[in-house]
C-alpha cells in the first residue's frame, strides 16, 4: 500500500473554486467551492436535479464550468481535455458501464491501462513488456473478483460483473483521483457488498468522490460528504454528522436512499 503524501506539504488532491455551470436561466452548479485532501472518501449527495451529475462531468472535464476554477494536485486543469486529466491521474467509472462487449475481459484491462503503463512505447512489439502489462492487468482482474472470467467475452457478463470490470478499467492507470457515478445503482444486495469490499480496499494514493443515492453505501465508504441543493452547498463535513442534519435526516429516514424533495434552507 502507497502512503499518502505529507497532509500539510502536499496541496489537495482536488480543490474547486467557486465553480459554476448554467444551461439558460438554469443554475446546475452554483459557485461551488470543495477541497479534498489526499487518500479522501468524499461523498456528494442530494436530491434529484441537485447537480451532482453536472459536477461530476465538470470534474471529469466532459462539461466546462461558467465560472470558477478546478485544480488537480495543484495544476490548473480547468480547460484541460479529458485525456490530459487521465494522464495526471483521473480516472472514472461509469453509472452505465463502458466496456467493449467483443473483446475479452482481461483485454478490455490491458487496453484501459495502456496510456499509463509507463513502458508502453514499442511494447506491442515486445513480448516481456506485453506480458508484464498483462500481468499487470491480471492483477487488477484479481482485486475485483473476475480473474475466472478473464478470457470471456465482455458481452457476457452480468450487469453486476460489468461493473465491476469498468471499475476494473478506471483503477488499471492507478490514479490517484477515482470518480465514481452511482457504483451501486442496479446492484445486487451481494454485488454492493462486494463493491463496498473492494473499494474499501483501495490504497490511501488513491483518492475517491463519489456520486450514490444509497445513504448507507456513503455512512459505509465516505468519510466526508457535501450535500447539493439546487445546485449549491448546503453543507459539507464529516459523513456521520451530515447524515445526522437535521434537513438531511428527515429526507433520507423512511427511504435509505437519496431525498427526493428539496431540502428549503441552504447555508454554505
Ligand atoms: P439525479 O440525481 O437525478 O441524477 P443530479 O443531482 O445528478 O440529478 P444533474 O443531472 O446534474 O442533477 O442536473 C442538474 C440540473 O441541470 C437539472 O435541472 C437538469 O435538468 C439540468 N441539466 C443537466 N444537464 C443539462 C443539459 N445538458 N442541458 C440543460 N439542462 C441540464
Amino acid at each position: 500500500m502507497t502512503s499518502a503524501p505529507n497532509a500539510a506539504s502536499a496541496p489537495p488532491v482536488l480543490e474547486l473554486t467557486r465553480l459554476t455551470r448554467r444551461y439558460g436561466s438554469l443554475v446546475a452548479v452554483d459557485d461551488v467551492s470543495l477541497r479534498l485532501p489526499a487518500g479522501a472518501r468524499h461523498a456528494v449527495i442530494g436530491p434529484n436535479g441537485a447537480g451532482k451529475t453536472t459536477l461530476l462531468n465538470l470534474i471529469a472535464g466532459t462539461d466546462r464550468p461558467d465560472h470558477g476554477t478546478i485544480a488537480l494536485e495543484g495544476a490548473d486543469i480547468t480547460r484541460a481535455a479529458t485525456a490530459k486529466r487521465s494522464r495526471l491521474g483521473m480516472a472514472r467509472s461509469f453509472q452505465q458501464p463502458a466496456v467493449m462487449g467483443d473483446l475479452t475481459v482481461l483485454e478490455n484491462i490491458v487496453l484501459a491501462g495502456w496510456p499509463h503503463h509507463p513502458k508502453r512505447r514499442g511494447a506491442w512489439r515486445s513480448p516481456s513488456r506485453y506480458r508484464q502489462h498483462t500481468e499487470s492487468a491480471g492483477r487488477h482482474l484479481e482485486a475485483v473478483g473476475l480473474a475466472d472470467v478473464a478470457h470471456r467475452p465482455a458481452s457476457t457478463l452480468s450487469h453486476g460483473r460489468r461493473r465491476m470490470l469498468d471499475l476494473a478499467a478506471a483503477l488499471a492507470g492507478d490514479p490517484r483521483l477515482l470518480l465514481l457515478d452511482e457504483p451501486a445503482a442496479g446492484l445486487t444486495d451481494a454485488d454492493i457488498g462486494r463493491l463496498l469490499g473492494i473499494l474499501g480496499g483501495l490504497p490511501e494514493s488513491v483518492a475517491v468522490i463519489l456520486v450514490e443515492h444509497h445513504v448507507d453505501v456513503v455512512a459505509h465508504l465516505a468519510t466526508t460528504t457535501t450535500v447539493l441543493v439546487a445546485g449549491r452547498v448546503l453543507v459539507t463535513g464529516p459523513t456521520q454528522e451530515v447524515l445526522a442534519h437535521p434537513e438531511v435526516r428527515d429526507a433520507y429516514h423512511h427511504t435509505g436512499t437519496a431525498p427526493s424533495a428539496a431540502p428549503t434552507e441552504t447555508r454554505g
